[in-house]
Parts: C-alpha cells; structure tokens; sequence
C-alpha cells in the first residue's frame, strides 16, 4: 500500500507593498505538492512585528522604496539577529539591489517576471532546506568547537605527560607535562622519533611494543627509560592505545621516584633479611653454647659454695650464682620470646592447670622463702584444660614477678577460678602496685614501668601476653585491694600491690 505523502509545510512571510502581487504567488503556492502558509505585510514595520510574534521559516522581501526598502529591513533582521534566511524580489534592473542584499547577508534573490509565482515556491523551499542545513552544520562546527576545547583542557590539565605519535614513530602531539617531562619545546620534539628519548637498553622492546601496538595488539602497561633534555635519566610507565590508520596515544607517568622507593625497599629488606640470619644465629649460639656453659658454671658454683674451706668465700659465690641466675633466665625469656614471636598458633594437649600451677610454686618455694615470702594457694582439685606445656611461662613469671616485686615478708596468693568455659588465673601480691598509666604497657617488650633498680629483663610479661593470646586468653593487671595491708589487726581495706588476672578458655 502507498501512503499518501503527507504535506510538509513550511510558513514564509511576504514583505509585499502591492497586495494584488500577492495573489498569484499564493495560488501558485497552493498548487504546489508541499504546503507553504503565506503570510503577508505591507509595511517595514508590520514585517518587523509579525517576526518578532511568530516563527516563520522564511522571509521574502519585495523592493519596493520608498515605502517597502527592503534593504532597511534586512538590516534590522540581521541586526536584531533573527534566525530566518531572507529572499529579496527585485525587478528587472534592479539586479544591483540584490547584489547589495546578499552583501549584507540576503540568503538569494529573485527577479519579478512572468515566471516568477511558479518558479517562486521551489526556490523558496530550497532555500529553507539549505538554510536549515547551514544551521544544523554550524550548530555541529560549533559543538566540535567545543568538544575540541573541552579535550584540550584535559589533555593540558591531566596529571601525566600525554603524547601522540604517528605511525614512523615521530611526535605529533604532547601535552604540557610532557614538555616538562622531557625537558623539550613541543616545537622541538615534533617530528623527532620517540627512539631518539630512550635509553639504548629500553630501544628494541619499546619498538616491539610500538609495533605490536599499531597491528592491534593490546600491550599491557611497560615501564621505559628516557633521557630529557639536559642528559638526566627518567623512569616512566607507558601506556597506549593505538589511534586507528594513524599511530598511537600514550600516557607516559613519570616513576622514577617511585622506583627509588622501591630500590631503597629492596635494599632495606636485603639488609633485614642479614640481620634477621645474624640474629637467628646469635639466637642459636645463645641457645646451644651460652646456656651450656653456663649452667656448667652453676653447678661448679653450686658445688663450690658447699665445699666448707671456701664459706670464707660464700658471699663472693652467693654474687656470682646470683648473677650466673640471672643471665641464665635472660637467656631462657629471649628464646621463648623469640619462639612464640615466630608461631601463629600453639598446638593443645589435655593439661591440668592446677598441676601446672604447683609445680611452679613448688619451684619457688625456696627463692620466696630466702626472701620471706610466703606463698598460699586457692585451687581446684583438677582444673583440666586444652593446653600447650607453654603455659607453664604464664605462671612461671607471674609468679616470679610477684616475689620479686613482694617486700619482704610479703604475701603472694595464686588462685585459680572454674568460670565454666574459661578459668580465671589471678596472682595477688602486696607489693608496691603499677601505675595506672603503666597497666598497659608493661605487657610490652622491654617496658619496665619506671622499675629501674629491680633485677629483670623487661620480657617476661610480654612473654605471658603472647602465650596468653596464643590461647586466645587474655591478661591484666588490676590493684590489690588488701584488707589490713598495714597488719595491725586494724580490718581496713586499702590499695596495696596488683593482680595480675589470667583468662584461659578451657578449649
Ligand atoms: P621484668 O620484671 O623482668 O622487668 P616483666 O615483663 O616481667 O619484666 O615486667 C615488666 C615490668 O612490669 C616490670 O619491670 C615492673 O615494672 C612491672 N611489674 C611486673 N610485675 C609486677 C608486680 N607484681 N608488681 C609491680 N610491678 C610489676
């Protein structure tokens, strides 16, 4: 089925003084196959009102001064800056009129004669159609316009030097940052190859790449060196795609510092990494010579400090056992600390917390009581628990800590509490107590809370932490609320010493 053509119209404005002219051009108007509304004016400023109220898509203008000077009007068209092309209608001989007309910007002219209201309508419709094109293109120029200064702007304001190359590899474009960059005057790298930058070392896999590139290949991000213009070597990272028949855009960013960075990293490791096997070897000759020899000297000071013609000599062996102690238990917390450091989880076995805890009061039965100091215990029957052996070093430092800490003739209590799923391991003693600013930190490495004078290594609490954790305990240190702390009999309660509270969950 063929559908009828449907009319499309256009609507012009005639700026005619004769009316009778009028008529045949709108009969000749309306035999025509699309529609064409004509409208009329008969005066300068009837032409000029009728615009300003309605849009037309034409205006056609007869010259007819005085009255009608078509050539006035133009002028306020064009400087009221209407959007309308104009056709001027001159007489025969007044062809320099219409010269004037289009000078001033008239879209055509046309002469009156006899042919001219059928001839009239398709020149007018051209006109439109090329007038609407016109605009349409000079819209288009002008988004391009736009579009291209909007991409300028970026190209320049991008953080990274951006360059465009052609398909022999020479420069054709590069962006402020790449002039910076480089060291170069856009003037001066255009038309240079972008071979004459590299580093001799870069040339053959930058060329592969570039190469690869323009056949199609997706290249993934490579990092090549340069040299600016005044020698200095620059590291960059390249990326680029290719520009289709052309050659390829790049983003060239700059990372030579961050290759320094990453330079002085891999140095700084390599360096850790020798001093991490020093150490580890310093750990084991500790471990293996050190603590041999001298637990070796213990006994034979042990053995010394019996035989009867030295007691002249006990306090001097009493120092050196004293001391032979001390590095010999230094030694022992660094090798435990260094062990748990160095493990993510501990392996449990069925353990009896109460048996742990004797057996620990019972080795320092003897140092407390040189001291003084009486130990008492509160503990349940069996506290069984899914433990590693060690545990034993919670207890172990607790205790020995608070001994150490206890005055003489002070009191240490342990107890142990059946919490259901979890026991609770407190060790109480009387001792001059941690400052509140101190609680926490004490649990760390080498912190000793302002306890200069007393003998230690600053580890062993940060040995109970870890062990406590490892368990997924934890620990705290709280004051010891006492009652009598002066032991007068008086039942008064006052701040005397700390508790260090354990939690250890039972699985
Ligand atoms: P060390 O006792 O060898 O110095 P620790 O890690 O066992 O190392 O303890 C760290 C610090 O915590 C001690 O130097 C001391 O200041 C404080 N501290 C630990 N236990 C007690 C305690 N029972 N009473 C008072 N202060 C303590």
């Amino acid at each position: 089925m063929v559908r009828p053509m449907k009319k499309q119209g256009v609507r012009v404005l005639f700026g005619e003084l004769y009316t009778d002219e009028v008529e045949p051009l709108r009969r000749a108007m309306e035999d025509c196959w699309f529609s064409i509304e004509l409208d009329t004016a008969s005066t300068p400023e009837e032409c000029l009102v009728k615009l300003s109220e309605r849009d037309y898509d034409l205006l056609l203008l007869d010259y007819a001064p005085p009255k009608m000077n078509a050539i006035d009007v133009l002028d306020t068209v064009k400087r009221k800056k209407y959007n309308i092309p104009v056709v001027i209608v001159s007489g025969e001989g007044d062809e320099e009129v219409a010269v004037r007309a289009m000078k001033m910007g008239a879209y055509d002219y046309v002469v009156k004669n006899d042919r001219y209201p059928s001839n009239l309508p398709p020149l007018l419709r051209k006109a439109i159609k090329k007038y609407r094109t016109d605009k349409e293109k000079e819209k288009l120029y002008e988004e391009i316009r736009g579009l291209k200064n909007y991409m300028e702007k970026i190209y320049n304001t991008v953080a990274d030097p951006i360059y465009v190359i052609d398909r022999e590899g020479r420069f054709v474009d590069l962006n402020r940052l790449g002039e910076e960059i480089t060291g170069y005057k856009k003037e001066e790298l255009l038309g240079m190859r972008f071979t004459e930058l590299l580093a001799p070392e870069y040339l053959e896999k930058t060329k592969e790449n570039f190469r690869r590139r323009l056949q199609g290949e997706d290249i993934p991000p490579y990092e090549v060196e340069i040299f600016r213009k005044d020698g200095k070597r620059v590291a960059l990272e390249i990326r680029a795609t290719r520009l289709e028949g052309f050659g390829e855009i790049g983003v060239a960013r700059d990372i030579t510092e961050q290759k320094r960075l990453e330079e002085e990293l891999r140095e700084h490791t390599a360096e850790l990494e020798k001093s991490n096997t020093l150490k580890g070897l310093f750990i084991d000759i500790m471990g293996h010579d050190l603590l041999n020899s001298l637990t070796v000297i213990r006994g034979v000071v042990n053995l010394l400090s019996k035989e009867r013609e030295l007691q002249g000599y006990k306090r001097h062996l009493d120092v050196i056992e004293n001391n032979v102690n001390r590095l010999i238990k230094t030694l022992e917390d660094v090798q435990v600390y260094v062990k748990l450091r160095g493990v993510g989880g501990l392996n449990r076995e069925e353990m009896d917390l109460t048996e742990v805890a004797l057996n620990v009061i019972r080795d320092y039965q003897n140092i407390a009581a040189a001291k003084g100091v009486e130990i008492t215990w509160n503990l349940p029957p069996k506290s069984p628990a899914k433990v590693n052996p060690f545990i034993r070093h919670v207890f172990d430092n607790l205790l020995s800590n608070a001994i150490k800490y206890s005055p003489e003739n002070g009191r240490v209590e342990v107890e142990i509490i059946d919490k259901g799923e979890r026991y609770e391991v407190l060790v109480k003693d009387r001792g001059p107590g941690i400052p509140d600013e101190h609680k926490e930190v004490i649990f760390q490495r080498f912190e000793r809370g302002g306890k200069k004078g007393v003998k230690g290594t600053g580890l062993g609490l940060a040995i109970v932490k870890r062990v406590v954790e490892l368990h997924n305990g934890s620990v705290k240190v709280i004051d010891n609320v006492a009652k009598d702390a002066a032991g007068d009999g008086e039942i008064k309660e006052e701040k005397k010493g700390s508790v260090f509270l354990v939690t250890i969950p039972k699985l």
